[in-house]
């Protein structure tokens, strides 16, 4: 399937459409972020293996300043892609790690799936709430129940609705 790149005129997003064989390309599309008019990339685009940001056109957007975009700067090589992610401090994924991170998101489809179907779209919200919390704090499971039991406690008796899960494990 043919992937087309796109880039917003105002505010500089990236945007990938795919098309069907038979599908026309669209010469430009809207932005989802901004909803300005996004035309078709000119320049190629190039695939960096393992890249978490892939192509020309997003690591512009992600790696060049406002000012830098509007001169008309780009990231064009796979030289000036590595200088950027060096002045950024990130690093393309090892091939294990996006094995790994694949196998992740594998992982999680099927227990959202599943606490779907034994609990409803309910339990599939608590899942994905759940595992935010968890990677964002690093918490295992019991200090999750621990923090979902002190803002429960919290919230029967005061129905203040504003402890966050740093007042509750600095408690702990
Ligand atoms: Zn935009």
């Amino acid at each position: 399937m043919p992937e087309h790149a796109y880039t917003c005129e105002v505010c500089g997003l990236a945007v990938h459409e795919l098309f069907l064989g038979s599908e026309e390309v669209w010469e430009a599309a809207e932005c989802p972020r901004c909803a300005g008019r996004a035309p078709r990339a000119k320049v190629n685009r190039f695939r960096h293996i393992g890249l978490v940001h892939e192509g020309v056109d997003e690591a512009t957007a992600t790696f060049l300043t406002a000012a830098e975009r509007k001169s008309g700067k780009q990231i064009r090589t796979p030289k000036q892609l590595r200088q950027a992610e060096e002045r950024a401090g990130v690093r393309p994924m090892e091939a294990s790690e996006v094995r790994y991170a694949r196998q992740a998101e594998v992982h999680d489809m099927e227990m959202i799936t599943r606490a779907a179907r034994e609990g409803g779209a309910g339990a599939a919200l608590d899942y994905v709430d759940d595992t935010n919390i968890t990677s964002a704090t690093g918490w295992d499971q019991t200090q999750l129940r621990r923090w979902q039991e002190a803002t429960d406690a919290v919230g029967n008796t005061l129905d203040l609705g504003g402890t966050t899960p740093s007042d509750a494990v600095g408690a702990a």
